[in-house]
């Protein structure tokens, strides 16, 4: 199983940057999205990502040149698939509109056609019937800025062959990522898996008073050799994100703990505007 037609749905963050990526690593790209005013807006990202990736990978004008021919838009979904190999779908957050789409695209897309989902929090068993080839459906996960984050988690759900798992490692491998298979389906993949308790553990003491925040992350640093703590990841990722996380957790658990960090992540950050690296303030200032 080859890919060379790829399709990315929805051009957000996330959707772009793989775009992007691909396009780079010598794939044919088309970029859908709901209407073409969104995609206007993801044409103006080019020139962005054209300097990170000279900045960060030293992209030559010709190797960029060659990406944006690479590259081509379109807000009609049938005609945007209708010689697809792989559909990246990186569409909101949000089970409606994913299953909304997943109908829609199986109907239009040939059956040869493999699809991936991007999603952070969803499973894609939740997705699987709806591709109308659970056999071809898998998630390929990516991080954000992921031309320098490279990690392409490749889950398997039940259903998924072993064909279209091993096509997406390859795939993730042939487009600069470092490929990452995981065998089972697993909430948060595996970054997540070992992120989140980190960054709960950092809260946990710091609510508690044991220790203040430089020092929490001065420890797992010198110990770890980690360029940054729990903090500091949590200025990365954005308090509004921890926040929303942790506001789950309290709401399900009640837990004392949690509902402490959640008050006091509103109060002394989100309300104040201090919502990490993005507004240059959080846990520290930028
Ligand atoms: P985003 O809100 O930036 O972009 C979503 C895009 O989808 C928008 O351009 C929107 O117009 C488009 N869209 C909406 N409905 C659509 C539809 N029916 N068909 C096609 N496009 C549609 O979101 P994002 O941050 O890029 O996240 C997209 C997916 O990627 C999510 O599943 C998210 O969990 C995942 N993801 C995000 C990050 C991150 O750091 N932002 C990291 C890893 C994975």
């Amino acid at each position: 199983m080859e890919f060379k037609n790829v399709i990315i749905a929805g051009s957000g963050v996330l959707g772009y940057q793989i775009a992007f990526q691909t396009a780079f690593h010598n794939f044919n790209v088309t970029v859908y999205d709901i209407n073409d005013e969104v995609l206007e807006k993801a044409k103006a990202k080019f020139a962005i990502l054209s300097a990170a990736f000279k900045r960060d990978l030293g992209a030559t004008d010709e190797q960029l040149a060659a990406t944006k021919a690479r590259l081509s838009y379109s807000s009609d979904l049938g005609e945007a698939v209708k010689d697809a190999d792989l559909v990246i779908e990186a569409v909101p957050e949000n089970p409606e509109i994913k299953i909304d789409f997943y109908q829609k695209l199986a109907k239009l897309a040939p059956a040869k056609t493999v699809f991936a989902t991007n999603s952070s929090t969803m499973l894609p068993s939740q997705f699987a019937e709806y591709t109308g080839r659970p056999e071809k459906f898998v998630a390929l996960h990516f991080a954000n800025e992921i031309w320098k984050h490279n990690t392409g988690e490749v889950m398997k759900h039940a259903g998924t062959s072993d064909e279209v798992f091993e096509s997406l490692l390859l795939f993730a491998k042939q487009i600069g990522m470092v490929a990452l298979p995981l065998h089972k389906e697993q909430p948060g993949y595996i970054v997540n898996s070992l992120l989140v308790p980190l960054l709960s553990a950092g809260m946990d003491l710091w609510i508690r008073d044991i220790a203040d925040i430089e020092t929490i992350d001065k420890t797992w640093m010198v110990a770890t050799g980690a360029p940054l703590g729990p903090f500091g990841i949590l200025d990365v990722v954005g308090i509004t994100t921890a926040y929303n996380i942790n506001k789950m957790a309290a709401d399900a658990t009640k837990d004392p703990v949690k509902v402490e960090i959640v008050e006091k992540l509103k109060s002394e950050f989100i309300d104040q505007g201090k919502l990490g690296v993005a507004t240059g303030e959080g846990f520290y200032k930028y």
